[in-house]
Order: structure tokens, then C-alpha cells, then sequence
């Protein structure tokens, strides 16, 4: 028996939410009473714009046994079978990923071949087939038992730490190519990049909401409160749909999952499918014209007032400190 991650590349190391799915495998372990025994398959991605492979760091992640590395980008339709096999020649009892963009796409496809029902959005484990995960867009907690042979499961990367998954050790590797699949092929791969942290892995994230206006003063207000605190932007679902900011930083209940350690929420009415996206962050300081904004109820600390007289301020006192 073993554990099965599913771990992604990002310019030569691995992913910050694949080593909190490594930390939840690692957990499983545990409650499954197989410390220790964990293999990973490792999606090395796009290879031909100059990006390094992860393998080399993914193969010293401690308490991995065997690492399987796919080369090239697969498809969710070509990488779910090899997660399905990888799973069958371990004997695995669990398969588990991040429950983000790769994760989501790749773990319903490989249960559903697999005949189990996925677990999503995990983050408790309570026994080795029991696990916690939100429902109602995150007003309340499920506690599931799977009767799955083997369980399928997507993790909330902020609900694991990620600090035991540090370590050296030394996996045997194994390579593999993805099968090319009949129902889809993939045609390119636009990477975002940002001199900014990770939105799902930052420690700070500055997000801003349809109150500030237009893109310029949306960018204008918040980067330099991000660059002070070395913050990832974040932006509510009007803000996208209004073009203040790109798709891939909305947050919320269709957007990306956040829990940093300080979330700053500027000009956001604090919507129920926003709060889905946020509200589990250590502290969250919301900046809010209306004081009666529902994100109030959910702050640790609130400022009421225009923010575009306090952000400057704000940045003004913490260049101060
Ligand atoms: P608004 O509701 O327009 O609020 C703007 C706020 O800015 C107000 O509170 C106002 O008081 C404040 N403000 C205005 N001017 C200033 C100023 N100068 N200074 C300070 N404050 C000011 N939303 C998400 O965010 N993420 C999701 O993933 C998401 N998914 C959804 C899924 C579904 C199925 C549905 C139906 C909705 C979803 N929404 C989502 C949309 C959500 O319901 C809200 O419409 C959205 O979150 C509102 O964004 P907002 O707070 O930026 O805008």
C-alpha cells in the first residue's frame, strides 16, 4: 500500500501546492499506518521555452520513494491514465493533488477511470478515509467517510503546511511519456509571469474590488501596497469582469482559494462567493467606504473610509516603520 502525489513543476522546483499535497500524503501515510510510504508523479510541463525540470529537487523531497516523471506538458485527458497506472503498480490507497488548476482537471478524470468518487476541496484529514471539506461555497464543513477502494482527492494547498514535506531525500526515479490521446491535444501553453509571489501559495495577498474604479487606478492604488509587503494582487469577480484585472487572479467561490497569513481586502463588498475564496486567511484587514460592507463581519481589522486616501497612507507608514 502507498500513497500517490501528484506533484507540478514551476521553473525548475516544485510547485508550493504540490509540496502541501506531499505534506497531505504524508499525513495519509500516517493515518493509514504506512508512514513513509509515499511515490509521487511528478508533470515536468512545458520543456521548449527554457523552463528547468523539477525533477532533480522533486527527487530530494523527503519521504518520497518513487518518483515518476512525466516529460512535456500532457493533456488532463493523456495525464489521468498515467496517475491510474502509476496508482495499480504501487498498490496505492490514496491519489492526491492540489486542488488547483491541474488538480481539478486531472483527479475526476483518473477516478472516473479509476470507478471511484473523487473527494475534493479537502482540508482535514480525519482518518484514512475520512475527510473534511467545505460545502455551501465554505458556510459549512462536511465530514465525509469514502467507501472507495482507493480515494481520489483534491487538498486546499492553505490547509497543509507545507514545512514537512522539506527535507533530502533520494527517490528512485522512473521516466514516462504522455500517451498522445485521441480526444485532445494540446496546441500551446501561455505562461503568466509575475515578479510577484504565487497567489495560491503567498503569505500576504493585497486584493482589490470593483470600488476602485478602472485597471489604472486598480493597478495605480494596489501595487505599491503589494511591493511593500511583498504581496501577491488578488481582485474580486466584478473587478475581472470589469477588466480592472486578469482572470487568473479573481478570488473566490470561481476563482482561486487563498488562506496567506494577511489578506487586505480594498474596496471588496465582501460577497458570499468572495468570502468562499478568502476567509479561512490568518488576518484580514478590509478597507471599505460602506460601513455596513459585509466584509466587516469577516475582518479581523477594518478601516472605513475612501481608499484611495488610505492605501497611500497605509504605504506611507509602512515605508515609515
Ligand atoms: P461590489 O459589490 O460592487 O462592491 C464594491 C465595494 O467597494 C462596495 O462595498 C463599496 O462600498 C466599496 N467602495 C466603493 N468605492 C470605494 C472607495 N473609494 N473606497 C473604499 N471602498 C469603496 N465574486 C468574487 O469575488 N469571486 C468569485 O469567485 C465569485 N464567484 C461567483 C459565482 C457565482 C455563481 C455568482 C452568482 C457570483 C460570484 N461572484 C464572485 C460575484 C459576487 O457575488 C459579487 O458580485 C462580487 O464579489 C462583488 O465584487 P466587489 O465586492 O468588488 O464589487
Amino acid at each position: 500500500m502507498s500513497i500517490l502525489v501528484l506533484l507540478e513543476n514551476d521553473h525548475g522546483t516544485v510547485r508550493p501546492s504540490s509540496l502541501s499535497a506531499l505534506a497531505a500524503a504524508q499525513k495519509l501515510a500516517v493515518a493509514a499506518g504506512t508512514p513513509g510510504e509515499v511515490d509521487a508523479v511528478l508533470f515536468e510541463g512545458q520543456q521548449d521555452k527554457g523552463h528547468a525540470k523539477a525533477a532533480p529537487a522533486a527527487a530530494k523531497l523527503a519521504g518520497v520513494r518513487n518518483l515518476h516523471v512525466v516529460d512535456g506538458h500532457p493533456t488532463a485527458e493523456a495525464a489521468a491514465p498515467i496517475l491510474v497506472d502509476v496508482a495499480k503498480q504501487h498498490g496505492a490507497s490514496h491519489v492526491v493533488a492540489a486542488a488547483n488548476a491541474v488538480g481539478k482537471n486531472v483527479i475526476p478524470r483518473a477516478a472516473g477511470l479509476a470507478d471511484s468518487q473523487p473527494v475534493t476541496e479537502v482540508v482535514a484529514i480525519e482518518g484514512a478515509d475520512t475527510f473534511t471539506r467545505p460545502v455551501y461555497a465554505g458556510s459549512a464543513l462536511m465530514t465525509v467517510r469514502s467507501k472507495n477502494p482507493v480515494h481520489y482527492l483534491t487538498i486546499r494547498p492553505g490547509s497543509f503546511e507545507t514545512s514537512e514535506a522539506a527535507g533530502s531525500g533520494n527517490a528512485t526515479t522512473h521516466q514516462h511519456q504522455p500517451p498522445h490521446t485521441p480526444q485532445a491535444r494540446l496546441e500551446s501553453v501561455d505562461i503568466t509571469t509575475s515578479e510577484r509571489p504565487d497567489l495560491e501559495a503567498a503569505r500576504v495577498v493585497v486584493a482589490g474590488g470593483k470600488g476602485l474604479k478602472d485597471a489604472e487606478r486598480f493597478k495605480a492604488l494596489l501595487a505599491p501596497l503589494a511591493d511593500e509587503l511583498n504581496a501577491a494582487i488578488g481582485a474580486s469577480r466584478a473587478a475581472v469582469d470589469a477588466d480592472f484585472a486578469p482572470n487568473e487572479i479573481q478570488v473566490g467561490q470561481t476563482g482561486k482559494i487563498v488562506a496567506p497569513e494577511l489578506y487586505v481586502a480594498v474596496a471588496i463588498s465582501g460577497a458570499v462567493q468572495h468570502l468562499a475564496g478568502m476567509k479561512d486567511s490568518k488576518t484580514i484587514v478590509a478597507i471599505n467606504a460602506d460601513p455596513d460592507a459585509p466584509i466587516f463581519q469577516v475582518a479581523d481589522y477594518g478601516i472605513v473610509g475612501d481608499a484611495f486616501e488610505i492605501v497611500p497612507e497605509l504605504v506611507k507608514a509602512i515605508k515609515a516603520v
